[in-house]
This record gives structure tokens, C-alpha cells and sequence, in this order.
């Protein structure tokens, strides 16, 4: 009964915008005229012969013109959350409610998180009409061409970067390159640090001291534990009435701090199995689930490359603020603080200005662009 409605809604929607559309026809005219009045002298620069270069510039602009004019339509539509992205459909939560939307093969491809116009083909299946610009992206090379970006996420407001403190040990290094990734694509990060369950009362001051250098740039930094439950409310608060994605190298305790934050997930995974087109499990695609408070939780896989491939070496410092306060002391501008002299940051880490772990990064992540 529900679902009839909505397609009756989705008609008239339909409907009125064709209407709208044939009427506006006028709309250039009556600029055109306003246009005369304001300025009654002949436009000499107007009038000369177009050269080539505009016939390309018309063509673009006409291009956008008719994305605008879509873009117009579309906003006339229902708009659906995409939580889950399958090979020729999505799932969407649309009012409330889960809802199966194909996806036209050349059309615009969606990922978790985005917000879709959709559409009813008169067949009784939902259509997507087109996406809505997208606040904040989280990609990574196409495995296949090497070129293009997947979009992992779509619009997360937080990416926590999960590390472990022991059981795999500490590794920054990932910390270092998803942050230049999270600030890249507009997120804003947070660092997690797991498992400090596992450590002792020392080995904890060794890493709060690593985990300032973050601290230091404004990063909110959390130490937690799901065996002891230490940090997960501060978590949970964290990121309240946020999208969200966990990132980290496996083992760290992704899946554990998803759970702890939505106990209704380990039930939710076993039992609610779906597939694929291709008759994958669900689990292995990204996944989007909206808690009672608001909060999205994206759980996405494949983030191992998860990466800087658009980013390239001369970038590197300006996901780096601390160097920016370097540079002012180094004798050239535009120093790069690998290999010129009088350069600032061997000051800079003698005074503590500057953490020498994360100048380490700054250097490996430059070497690792530059091959
Ligand atoms: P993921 O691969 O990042 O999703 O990691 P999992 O959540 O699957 O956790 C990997 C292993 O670490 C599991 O055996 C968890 O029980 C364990 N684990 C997760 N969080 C903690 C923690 O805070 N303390 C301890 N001691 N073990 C944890
Ligand atoms: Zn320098």
C-alpha cells in the first residue's frame, strides 16, 4: 500500500517537473531584454568573430547548462541515503525504508553514503536519476585501471584511524598517509588507538607521547579498549549524529568497536545475509547503518590501499601544518626540507617544535611518490 503511493507520489513529481520545464522557455528571453536596457551601446567585444577556443568554451558551457538543468529535475525527486552498493543495484533507505534501486549501466556510478535522486520507471522498480554533490569523498585507485578513483565513502563527516597499541603493534605509518587522505578528500579525522588494554603503565606514556604529535595539529585523540570498555562512550559521543567510517589495518579492532557501538550489529551480520549480483555476501561490500541517535556507521573493507594516488610530491606539506610553521625560518620559500641548505626543520625538532616521527613521515611519504 505504501510503496503504491510512493509511485503515485513519484508521478506527479514527474509530472510537475515536465511542466515546469516547458515553462521556462521564457526565461532567456525575458533576460535577454533586461540585458538591452542596462546597456544600450553595442558591444563591440561581443561582436567580434569567435575564435576556435570559444566554440570549445560554448560547448562546455552548454554541457554544464544541460547538467544544471538535470541537476534541476532531479531536485524534484525523493532523495535516498545509498547504504549498501551492489554491481548493478543499490540499496537505499528512502523514508525509512529499505528500498532496491537499479542503476543504468552509464550512468552515474554511487557509493555508500551518497544521497540519491530516484525515480520510478513506471514498472514498479526504482531508478537513479542522479547524485547529490557529494560534501566529502574517501577513494582510492581503481585496482583494474590504476587511474580512476573508487569512491569508498561518500560524505563521512569522521574518519577514525584505528591503530592497535599491541596485537599487530603500533604502526603510525598508516596514521601519517590516511590523514593527507581524510584532510584531501574534506573529512576530518580522529586517531583511535586500541588494545590499551594490552599495555603496561609505561608503555602507555611511550604512546601517548607518539599520539601528541596529532594532538598537537588538533586531532582528537582517543585511547580505547572493548575488553575493558575504556574510551568507547567517549567514542560513541564522538561521533554522535556523524558519518562515520573506521579505517586501519586488519586486526587492529575495527569490527570489535563497530560492535561496541551498535550491539544490534553482530546479529544483524549473521542473520540478515544478503548477495550480490554475483552471489558475493554483503559483508565484503561497504555498508552503511543508521543507529538510534542519528549516527552513520560506514563499515568498509579494501582500505588497505586506501591512498594518496591523487596527491602528488610538492603536495605532501600542505597536509603537513606543522611544516608550514617550519618553512617562515628556512632560508628558501619554497623549501622543501629534504635537501636545501639553511632549511629550518633540524631547529625545529631540537626545540621540540616539530615531532621528528611525523617529519620521518613527511619524508617517507614524499619517497614513496617519487618512484
Ligand atoms: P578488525 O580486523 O580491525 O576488524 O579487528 P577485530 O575487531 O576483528 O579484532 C581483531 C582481534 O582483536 C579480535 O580477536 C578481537 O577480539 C581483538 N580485540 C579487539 N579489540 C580489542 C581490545 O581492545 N583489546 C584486546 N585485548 N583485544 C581486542
Ligand atoms: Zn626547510
Amino acid at each position: 500500500m505504501k510503496k503504491q503511493r510512493s509511485r503515485e507520489e513519484l508521478r506527479l513529481l514527474k509530472e510537475n517537473s515536465k511542466r515546469r520545464r516547458s515553462g521556462s522557455n521564457s526565461g532567456p528571453r525575458r533576460k535577454q531584454v533586461d540585458w538591452a536596457r542596462e546597456d544600450s551601446e553595442p558591444n563591440f567585444q561581443a561582436m567580434k568573430p569567435a575564435p576556435q577556443l570559444d566554440l570549445k568554451q560554448a560547448k562546455q558551457e552548454a554541457a554544464e547548462k544541460a547538467e544544471r538543468e538535470a541537476q534541476l529535475d532531479h531536485e524534484n525527486l525523493p532523495r535516498a541515503l545509498v547504504v549498501s552498493v551492489f554491481m548493478d543495484r543499490v540499496r537505499v533507505s528512502l523514508d525509512g525504508s529499505d528500498q532496491m534501486v537499479m542503476l543504468s549501466p552509464d550512468g552515474p556510478r554511487p557509493a555508500v553514503g551518497d544521497s540519491a535522486y530516484v525515480q520510478d520507471d513506471g514498472q514498479g522498480n526504482l531508478r537513479l536519476a542522479g547524485l547529490a554533490e557529494r560534501r566529502t569523498v574517501l577513494s582510492r585507485p581503481d585496482p583494474q585501471t590504476r587511474h580512476k578513483a573508487l569512491v569508498l565513502a561518500a560524505n563521512v563527516d569522521t574518519a577514525v584511524i584505528v591503530a592497535s597499541a599491541k596485537a599487530p603493534g603500533f604502526r603510525p605509518a598508516l596514521i601519517d598517509r590516511c590523514l593527507i587522505a581524510i584532510w584531501h578528500g574534506g573529512a576530518t579525522p580522529m586517531v583511535c588507538l586500541n588494545k590499551v588494554d594490552l599495555i603496561d603503565a609505561e608503555q602507555r606514556g611511550e604512546m601517548e607521547a607518539r599520539l601528541k604529535a596529532y594532538g598537537d595539529l588538533g586531532i582528537e585523540v582517543l585511547l580505547t579498549s572493548t575488553e575493558t570498555g575504556e574510551g568507547v562512550a567517549e567514542l560513541t559521543e564522538g561521533l554522535s549524529g556523524k558519518t562515520c567510517v573506521l579505517l586501519g589495518h586488519s586486526g587492529v579492532g575495527k569490527s570489535s568497536l563497530l560492535n561496541a557501538m551498535d550491539p544490534e550489529r553482530e546479529r544483524r551480520t549473521s542473520h540478515g545475509r544478503e548477495f550480490d549480483g554475483k552471489g558475493r555476501h554483503t559483508t565484503t561490500a561497504s555498508e552503511l547503518v543508521e543507529l538510534a541517535d542519528g549516527t552513520r556507521l560506514i563499515d568498509t573493507p579494501g582500505v588497505r590501499s586506501f591512498g594518496l594516488w591523487e596527491i602528488q610530491g610538492d603536495e605532501v606539506q600542505d597536509y603537513f601544518p606543522e611544516l608550514a610553521q617550519v618553512a617562515g625560518s628556512c632560508r628558501y620559500r619554497d623549501c622543501s626540507h629534504l635537501v636545501e641548505p639553511g632549511c629550518g626543520v633540524p631547529a625545529a625538532i631540537a626545540e621540540g617544535t616539530l615531532h621528528e616521527a611525523r617529519f620521518e613521515a613527511y619524508r617517507r611519504i614524499r619517497a614513496s611518490l617519487e618512484v
